[in-house]
């Protein structure tokens, strides 16, 4: 037993007190007495180091946990800030690093610039070759822009197809060199499974100054890509305010094509296609106006690329095909017509890409009954050659419709023989270029035969487009052209014209009489 006064028990209540106070290292000295005070010591110790051990883990758990929420926070912040298709930058982090090379530069002229762009084909290759292919081109062109570029220029994709890059204290001729060098690297194909396509883009840059927010210069870099987009592929402009007038008045067109489109504002007029071996009109060709109401008659080379760029032309396309189609239908069932006319239709790459397009051809041809040989589609060498692999089979869909095919504008670019050769396609139509100089100068009839022969070669027949004198009809009816087309013929005109036009004598019968 021990005494009352033992020293030990203040020394064993001073070492609780350290203890309870979080001292878990402090210890209470045992006696050499080993009786039963020392006992409870030695108990109050163990439970002491065990106190500590418990503690030490947990502070170490606490570490790690700390230091995984930490990372977390990091990855967070970055996934905010990251596209996550991509691995690049997004619109936050771009706008963070605008104003950073904005801030950076403080008047010191070292300004930043930015380039905004946007993919021009890709909306169809998403299309027609699916999301997964898409995505695949989007990475691609990601990486294509990051490896044109320095380390220190934040690339980011701002959703969909559009891309930004931020060049801080780069001047602008030096970016007008990053963009060329950029346009280069996409002008090469990228493969995706079973076939490789080609996205160019249109771009636009925006050059740093005193007093631009980050705001402005997306929205300059914008207005110049719009400028860019209206161009044609693969452009850049530098923003200048002049863009800005010509943008506003272009997105009230865009308005007013819309609104033309949904209802009414749109016409066809229809041009006669000839039997240069009789002169009867074997079909017409359907050619769009619009009757803009403050800007009368607007014709399709100067709606046509607005509709593609305003996303448009499909519902234009389809408004055409069903026109055109039930037009002939009214003919036929006036016996206006009879079943060997044929009506042309101009198509778009656009409208080519799209598999819907098949489905609207087939659908206009249950709806009316017109049989599809009487339908004839014309297509630019330009859409077919644009587009990729797949535009084979949608022309092989279309083919299996049994409608017509006809490279329209032959002439004009592409073509080679294996390329003609390999076409589903039954007939060219000559670009009117190639007959211009017919009947002034001499050498001309030698060409048109030689373009001839080459269409017969490929086992094709052409009918050739422009025709506008007599001579001209003559000669081509001379070297054994089947067809053509032209104002010597007729100009286009509107639909309830042509029956007055088929009625009428044809030019070769009034000649012999
Ligand atoms: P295209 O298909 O090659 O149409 C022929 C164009 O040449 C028409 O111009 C026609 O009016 C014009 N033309 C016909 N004969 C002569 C002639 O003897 N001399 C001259 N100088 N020109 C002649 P238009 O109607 O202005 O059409 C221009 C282009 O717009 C068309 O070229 C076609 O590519 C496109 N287009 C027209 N309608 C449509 C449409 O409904 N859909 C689509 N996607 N494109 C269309
Ligand atoms: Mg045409
Ligand atoms: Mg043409």
């Amino acid at each position: 037993m021990f005494a009352d006064n033992d020293p030990r028990l203040s020394q064993l209540l001073e070492g609780i007190v350290r203890l309870a106070s979080g001292d878990l290292s402090s210890r209470i000295e045992v006696s050499p007495a080993r009786d039963e005070l020392d006992a409870i010591i030695m108990g109050t110790n163990l439970l002491a180091e065990d106190l500590q051990i418990i503690y030490e883990e947990l502070e170490q758990r606490v570490q790690v946990r700390t230091q995984l929420l930490h990372e977390a926070h990091l990855e967070m912040q970055k996934m905010a800030m990251q596209d996550p298709l991509t691995g690049l930058a997004n619109r936050s982090a771009l706008l963070e690093a605008l104003k950073g090379a904005l801030d950076a530069d403080g008047g010191s002229g070292d300004s930043p610039a930015l380039l905004l762009m946007d993919l021009d084909a890709f909306k169809s290759i998403n299309d027609s070759l699916g999301h997964t292919a898409g995505d695949h081109v989007l990475s691609i062109v990601g990486q294509k822009i990051r490896s044109a570029v320095r380390a220190s220029d934040v690339v980011a994709r701002l959703g969909g197809d559009e891309f930004a890059i931020v060049l801080p204290g780069a001047s602008c001729d030096q970016a007008g060199i990053v963009a060329h060098r950029i346009l280069a690297a996409l002008a090469e194909p990228i493969d995706v499974p079973g076939r490789s396509v080609r996205c160019g883009a249109s771009m636009g840059l925006s050059c740093g100054g005193a007093g631009k927010t980050p705001e402005d210069m997306l929205m300059e870099a914008d207005v110049a890509m719009y400028a860019s987009k209206a161009e044609g592929q693969n452009r850049l402009h530098r923003f200048e305010p002049g863009l800005l007038l010509v943008r506003r008045l272009r997105s009230q067109l865009v308005e007013d094509l819309r609104g033309a489109i949904q209802s009414g504002g749109l016409m066809l007029h229809y041009q006669p296609v000839v039997e240069l071996g009789t002169g009867r009109i074997e079909g017409v060709e359907a050619l769009v106006r619009w009757n803009h109401p403050s800007r009368g008659f607007i014709m399709p080379d100067e709606f046509i690329p607005l509709a593609e760029e305003a996303g448009l032309i499909s519902e234009l396309g389809n408004w055409v095909l069903r026109t055109a189609v039930h037009q002939l239908r009214d003919w036929l069932d006036a016996s206006v017509v009879d079943g060997s006319f044929s009506v042309r239709i101009n198509i778009s790459a656009t409208d080519l890409q799209s598999l819907q397009f098949i489905e609207d051809v087939r659908a206009v041809l249950k709806e009316t009954g017109v049989r599809p040989e009487q339908v004839v589609l014309e297509l630019t060498e330009v859409a077919i050659v644009k587009g990729n692999e797949l535009d084979r089979y949608s022309l092989g869909g279309l083919r299996g419709l049994g409608v017509g095919i006809e490279i329209d504008d032959f002439g004009t670019g592409y073509s080679s023989i294996s390329y003609l050769r390999r076409l589903p396609v039954d007939r060219v139509k000559v670009d009117r270029s190639l007959i211009t100089g017919l009947g002034t100068d001499s050498s001309h009839p030698a060409l048109v035969a030689a373009v001839l022969q080459l269409v017969r070669a490929c086992g094709l027949e052409a009918v050739w487009e422009g025709v506008e004198t007599a001579e001209q009809a003559e000669i081509l009816r001379g070297l054994g052209c089947l067809s053509a087309q032209g104002y010597f013929f007729s100009k286009p005109v509107p639909p309830e014209q042509i029956p007055e036009l088929l009625a009428a004598k044809p030019e070769s019968a009034r000649e012999q009489e």
